[in-house]
């Protein structure tokens, strides 16, 4: 038989002990009445103490490039830009020459301006998502904290971009994900290898 109100009361026991675990004195209470507590100091003295985040803790998006800063991964086919629900980000390119056509570098085509108002983004993550060129990832910095709302919160090209390096060491597990979906397309791409030529019997 179900008894009406227990996953309440259940619910209320939680929340009453997790607040009792906040407190010295509560965690105490808690032992003397025989229920194990833990630790549950939930702050910390921020800023001189920093919290270690999970690998998938995300913020804002960066833009990633393989060697230099010019060998960046987006080709400016503007999908992040189509699907980003609160439209933060502004893409203008690729970069053209004087007939028109666009510019590569690194043998891919790139933007002229990349700009993401990181005032409205949300932290979706969709960007990331639908970006076909793994060339935007989801950042773990937080302290963008500014008077100076289009001054300092709407970043541009240079402030977005960040090393493929870079992103190995705060998400390794996301990177070689990425790394092998890259491998596997570059494999698919590159020209097949040209049969050994046999050796010439006359030059024997
Ligand atoms: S980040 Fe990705 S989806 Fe966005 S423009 Fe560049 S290549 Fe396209
Ligand atoms: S994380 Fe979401 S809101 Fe932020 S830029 Fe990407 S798609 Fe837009």
């Amino acid at each position: 038989m179900t008894i009406l109100g227990v996953g309440v009361l259940k619910g209320l026991g939680v929340t009453l002990k997790t607040f009792l675990e906040t407190y010295p004195w509560g965690r105490v209470l808690l032992r003397a009445v025989g229920i194990p507590s833990a630790n549950g100091l939930v702050t910390i003295q921020y800023p001189d103490e920093r919290q270690q985040h999970s690998e998938r803790f995300r913020y804002f998006p960066f833009l990633v490039y393989d060697k230099t800063p010019d060998d960046l991964r987006c080709v400016s086919c503007k999908i992040c830009e189509q699907e980003c629900p609160p439209a933060c980000i502004h893409i203008v390119g690729p970069a053209k020459d004087e007939q028109g056509r666009p510019l590569k570098a690194h043998g891919r085509t790139y933007p002229v301006k990349f700009d993401i108002d990181m005032a409205i983004c949300m932290s979706c993550r969709i960007c990331v998502d639908v970006c076909p060129f793994d060339a935007i990832e989801m950042d773990n910095q937080y302290e963008f904290a500014s008077p100076d709302r289009f001054g300092r919160l709407v970043f541009d090209k240079q402030q977005l971009l960040k090393s493929a390096e870079y992103f190995k060491q705060i998400k390794p597990s996301e990177a070689a994900e990425v790394d092998a979906r890259l491998a596997a397309k570059q494999a698919k791409t590159a020209p097949p290898a040209k049969p050994a030529v046999p050796p010439n019997p006359s030059s024997a």
